[in-house]
């Protein structure tokens, strides 16, 4: 099997996002606001998550079958499971896979980011919204300073990690943090990428108002830091890249909302409690949990996964804009697929 699987647009399986966990440490107002995500919230029963052996088994499976290179463990908060080391232990065991990758909150890194990267971490995404204080307390939702998640990126880089930042940029939550974020880290080796907030699932009151589109962000950090576009490293990076003009590092800007790159999208989501989810917007996920523990042959699994793909027409992004009906339908919720 090779990477010559292709879904009903065209589009290869090239990458591969699991999240290892519905849980988080935080409760980000645009992604677990904290009313909703409170002490009454039914998180997946311990029985419905895929064990670290499930999760390492399905991915040597998706190797098989398109021949994926590149995984990205997200979350929840991936740093909340217990025994993540060991996953990285077993998915860098696996043939065929090159490059593994983590996005996270940070705040754990300090504890974790040295044994992640001796078993196999090679990259982290580290998410900051701000450098104010008490407004990163506030977006949070748990009142945690921005010097723990600070300490996560220090940590993250003297472990050997290769980091980029991601900041969720909202409008009348952090619209005046664009500028000194990327003053701050432009002399730090690290890629800041700001991300345009996006309708992921239905509980954050997302509205097309509250959207920064990449071309105010571009604008606000060009009229102080002159920019220019850099080609991009591959077909499907999410992120447009600039460079500041001055040859100091360089920033992504990703812009699902006003520029959607549906047509070149090759990402696959396992969620938590093994579903096969084939797009961030989806309503659901198709499930792979279950055949698996019914004992389903690694012929039987790899069909499904061909299966899934090859019927996949997702393209929501593309469609958001022109069909507003579209928006209202039930998403699955980000802390469920992890972005
Ligand atoms: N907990 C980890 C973290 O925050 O990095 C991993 C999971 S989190 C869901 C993955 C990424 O999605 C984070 O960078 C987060 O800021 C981003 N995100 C969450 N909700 C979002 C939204 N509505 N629009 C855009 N990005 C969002
Ligand atoms: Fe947790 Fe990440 Fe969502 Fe924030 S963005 S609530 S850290 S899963
Ligand atoms: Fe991929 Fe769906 Fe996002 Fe389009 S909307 S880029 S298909 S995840």
């Amino acid at each position: 099997m090779n990477s010559l699987l292709t879904d009903r647009l065209g589009r290869p399986l090239r990458d591969l996002r699991i999240s290892v966990t519905d849980r988080c440490n935080f409760r980000c107002r645009y992604c677990m606001p904290p009313e909703i995500f409170d002490k009454n919230f039914q998180f997946l029963p311990k029985t419905d998550v895929l064990s670290l052996e499930e999760i390492a088994y399905l991915t040597k499976l998706f190797v098989k079958t398109a021949g994926i290179k590149k995984l990205r463990i997200t979350g929840g908060e991936p740093l909340m499971r217990q025994n993540l080391p060991y996953l990285f232990s077993l998915l860098n065991e696996i043939d065929g896979i090159e490059d593994i990758a983590m996005t996270t909150n940070g705040a754990l890194l300090p504890k974790y980011a040295k044994e992640l990267k001796e078993n196999g971490l090679n990259r982290v995404t580290i998410s900051i919204d701000s450098l104010n204080d008490e407004k990163f307390r506030y977006i949070n939702g748990r009142n945690i300073g921005v010097q723990k998640v600070l300490d996560g990126i220090e940590a993250a880089k003297d472990a050997g990690l290769q980091v980029k930042l991601n900041m969720v940029v909202k409008r009348g939550m952090n619209e005046e943090d664009i500028l000194p974020m990327a003053k701050f880290f432009k002399d730090k080796d690290v890629i800041l990428r700001y991300i345009e907030y996006m309708d992921v699932g239905n509980s954050n009151g997302w509205k097309l108002d509250h959207v920064i589109s990449k071309k105010e962000i571009f604008s606000i950090i060009n009229k102080e830091l002159p920019l220019e576009p850099v080609d991009a490293n591959y077909t499907g990076e999410v992120a447009n890249r600039f460079r500041y003009k001055d040859g100091e590092n360089e920033i992504g800007i990703i812009s699902s909302v006003t520029d959607a790159f549906c047509s070149t999208c090759s990402r696959a989501r396992l969620s938590a409690d093994g579903k096969l989810i084939t797009c961030l917007f989806a309503s659901g996920g198709h499930d792979l949990r279950d055949y698996l523990r019914n004992g389903a042959t690694e012929e039987e699994m790899i069909q499904r996964i061909i299966d899934i793909w090859s019927n996949r027409h997702d393209r929501y992004s593309e469609e958001r804009l022109k069909n507003t009906d579209k928006r209202q339908i039930k998403k699955i919720e980000m802390s469920h697929i992890g972005g």
